[in-house]
């Protein structure tokens, strides 16, 4: 088998979508599993559509997929001229013809055929030799599309899927003012890019039985392709904006790390038995175009979240607190002091227990800052003014506390109940309530021992006197 290459190839017209960020993953696994190359081309030939913000979040989606590519991205603009050789040798060698059909012309004619149901193939010019006054003329170049036969297209994921010749279109390859047309630039530069494996959404499938016009034309080998079923929400419907249709920068700002999200979209269209969670590391060892699925997948937040919180528990608390660390300034509007730093690295490894996605963990992780007087919600108000008492007499209890541990702690509540007759957890309430001013939190030892004697003295404190 010759060296796999595959390419990611998007219109920079806006972010890096989650279709497209798929589709890069898949390109990008069948290239490292096969020990081939990746590439990546912008295809900027739309120079009305393209902009350089959003090539600049192409590129930045892919490096926080962590979706390496090999050499430099490659403009498709820049290699016009080549395009356009390779219609003149079009010309040159009888595949394709001279059109002197004005663009009025072209509109009236393609509608006229809409009206009467017939197929628009824009050979108007094909048989006709111009004459001198029409050779001063602006002419594009279109394709001479064989009218007899099918196209077979062999696609991994499809299937053979054929179309009747007479049903396509002699198309326009470059244009009157000498742009190639995006058909002729795909095909001359994945062959020039040497692509053998084509791995795209399968609203490409129809440009492929067009494309193949090009390869036959030139002479030039197909590459295999396989055209993945578009991602629908998770009603069924198409992708909208809703269901998740959102930029990959969308989902690092709403906290899912790069490892979730490769795995996520691993699944999403593509299975290993029962396998829900596939390290890349597995994923290059296994991915496979076989395995595609033809339906469309269907885009499910929940699994998305499930995963997230999987790969947040795999981490090292010393490599999440970079993650929050900007965020949770911003939260709690001032830098972050070397204690509050290590209680939180204490914190970390239950807080994430309670995670989905960062922001939960930058939630939570507040409640280790340094913030008093602590807001507290209207519940722990409430809790708070009925058993104000219950929690003084409870601080009075802790303060005494000469060597500050879970075990001393717990220890120490545990006597207190006992001594009135309570349940440990009656004694808790209040307390907790004090310190965490009503929000969420896990253990509530671990949270008094990891934030200190002062620190929980001093809540129960601001309490006490509220
Ligand atoms: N530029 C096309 C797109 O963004 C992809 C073309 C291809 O993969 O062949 O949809």
């Amino acid at each position: 088998m010759p060296k796999v290459v595959t390419r990611f190839a998007p219109s920079p017209t806006g972010f890096l979508h989650i279709g497209g960020a798929r589709t890069a993953l898949y390109n990008w696994l069948y290239a490292r599993r096969h020990n081939g190359s990746f590439f990546l081309r912008i295809e900027d030939t739309d120079r009305a559509r393209s902009t350089d913000a959003a090539i600049k979040a192409i590129l930045s989606g892919m490096k926080w997929l962590g979706l390496d590519w090999d050499g430099e991205a490659v403009s498709q603009f820049d290699r016009a001229a080549r395009h356009q050789a390779v219609a003149e040798e079009m010309l040159a060698n009888g595949a394709a013809y001279k059109c002197y059909a004005s663009a009025e012309e072209t509109a009236t004619l393609r509608a006229q055929a809409r009206e009467s149901g017939a197929v628009f193939r824009g050979d108007m010019w094909r048989d006709r030799t111009p004459d001198a006054e029409t050779t001063k003329k602006p002419y594009s170049i279109r394709i001479k599309t064989p009218r007899d036969g099918e196209t077979t297209i062999t696609d991994e994921v499809q299937g053979a899927v054929k179309v009747h010749n007479a049903t396509l279109d002699d198309m326009i390859i470059l244009r009157s003012d000498g742009t190639p047309t995006y058909m002729l630039a795909v095909v001359v530069d994945d062959h020039d890019m040497e692509v053998t494996h084509v791995i795209r959404g399968d609203d490409h499938l129809n440009n492929a039985f067009r494309q193949a016009q090009i390869y036959r034309a030139m002479k030039w080998d197909m590459p295999v392709y396989a055209h993945i079923p578009l991602i629908h929400g998770a009603d069924g419907k198409k992708l909208s904006k809703r269901h998740g249709a959102l930029g990959v920068d969308a989902y690092a700002e709403m906290g899912f790390l790069p490892a979730a999200m490769r795995n996520y979209l691993l699944r999403l269209g593509w299975s290993h038995g029962d396998d829900e969670i596939i390290s890349t590391e597995q994923a290059i060892e296994w991915f496979n175009l076989g395995n595609v699925g033809r339906g469309p997948a269907r885009f499910d937040f929940d699994k998305l979240d499930s995963l997230n919180a999987h790969y947040l528990r795999q981490m090292n608390p010393a490599n999440i607190l970079p993650m929050i660390e900007n965020e949770l300034e911003n939260t709690i509007e001032t830098t972050l002091s070397d204690i509050e730093r290590k209680r939180i690295l204490r914190a970390l490894p239950s807080i994430v227990e309670r995670a989905k996605r960062l922001p939960d963990i930058i939630d939570a992780s507040t409640l280790y800052c340094n913030m008093r007087p602590i807001s507290v919600t209207e519940k722990a108000a409430n809790m708070l003014s009925e058993q104000g008492s219950l929690m003084q007499d409870a601080a009075n209890e802790l303060e005494a506390i000469t060597d500050w541990s879970t075990e001393v702690i717990k220890a120490a509540i545990m006597s207190f109940a006992q001594a009135r007759d309570l349940k440990m957890g009656t004694v808790m309430q209040p307390i907790r309530a004090a310190v965490t001013g009503g929000a969420p939190s896990g253990d509530l030892v671990e949270l008094l021992e990891i934030l200190g004697q002062k620190e929980v003295l001093g809540r129960l404190g601001d309490q006490a006197n509220a």
